[in-house]
């Protein structure tokens, strides 16, 4: 982006509240890194840890090798699982080859995987709404591998095939647009009326409260940028909700993505970040677009999120 000239205009700036790290994300980066600390290197870790390049890349740096295979886990070390959760199948191999294992997956991800296990036990075929390649759903299908069929939109709600239109239920993933997640289940319940749900929303507190942010900041902006990897499903659902708006809205990994002419006519920017992003990360993002223009910025949207989650076991430090 160019420098900031004196006779450039100010622009506003609107920073979402709350934006960044979720309680799993902080848990999950948490445990990682006082893996590292305790254990030593290498630590290996099943996926990336949370989604996002500059998370994982310092991860790395530190000796951290993230593999997509437990098979590629020598005998005997330590292994690290992801916030978004891993099937029964992974923990078996672990324990097959004697790893120790640090289990970061989030508490609410776990609770989905809770859920397919009761209704796998009532005998129902479950229909999960979600994303077929996200880590997260591929933990969510190894709980009743055969019965859960995954669907992403309203349209493939008409070409399931259930056996008993009787025993059906319903999981989400965590991390969805809600309004598409409410159509989707609208049509399901239409096609199925005694399609059973979970206990509670699936959509995760941090997946809604940064979308409810989003919008709240959208309302009054021009422009809309989301700091976030593209792999991150909640960042890739800020840029969609804002843009269902009608704004214009572009995802950024950092302040290297910007484009000028983004911004061309613009007199309001909002900007947000997903649940995997560090705030160090965002804020390279305002000081890039703050070099640029005379901001004004600022800080709109919710409460502050009090939320927070245990560490596993493994590393968790001893009480004294
Ligand atoms: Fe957990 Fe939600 Fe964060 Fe995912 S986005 S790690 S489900 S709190």
């Amino acid at each position: 982006m160019p420098r900031q000239q004196p006779d450039w205009p100010t622009i506003r700036i609107l920073v979402a509240q709350p934006r960044g790290f979720c309680a799993g994300v902080d848990m999950a980066i948490a445990a990682l890194d006082r893996a590292v600390t305790l254990f030593g290197a290498p630590i290996y870790a099943f996926h990336e840890i949370v989604h996002n390049t500059s998370v994982v890349a310092g991860f790395e740096q530190r000796g951290v090798r993230f593999v997509d295979d437990v098979a590629l886990v020598p005998r005997g070390c330590t292994i690290v699982f992801s916030a978004h959760g891993v099937s029964p199948a992974v923990r078996a191999q672990a324990d097959q080859l004697d790893l120790q294992v640090v289990d970061a997956t989030c508490p609410l991800v776990n609770k989905v995987h809770a859920e397919a296990q009761r209704f796998a036990r009532r005998d129902r075929a479950i229909v999960f709404i979600g994303h077929p390649d996200h880590d997260e759903t591929i933990g969510v299908l190894g709980e009743a591998p055969g019965r859960i069929t995954v669907i992403e939109r309203v349209d493939d709600v008409e070409s399931l095939s259930i056996p008993d239109p009787s025993r059906v239920a319903y999981l989400t993933q965590t991390t969805l647009g809600v309004e598409d997640a409410a159509r989707i289940v609208a049509a399901l319940k239409e096609r199925f009326p005694d399609i059973e749900g979970p206990a509670s929303e699936d959509i995760c507190y941090a997946t809604q409260n940064r979308q409810t942010a989003v919008l709240t900041v959208a309302e009054d902006a021009d422009v809309v940028v989301v700091v976030g990897s593209v792999n991150s499903s909640n960042s890739k659902r800020l840029v969609e909700v804002a843009a269902s708006r009608g704004v214009r809205a572009h995802l950024v990994d950092g302040p290297g993505d910007l484009r000028p002419e983004w911004f061309d006519g613009a007199s309001t920017i909002a900007l947000t970040s997903g649940a995997s992003v560090p705030e160090s990360v965002f804020a390279t993002v305002v000081a890039a677009i703050e070099q640029v223009y005379h901001a004004h910025i600022e800080q709109r949207g919710l409460a502050e999120e009090a939320i927070s989650f245990r560490l596993p076991i493994p590393v968790r430090v001893p009480a004294r």
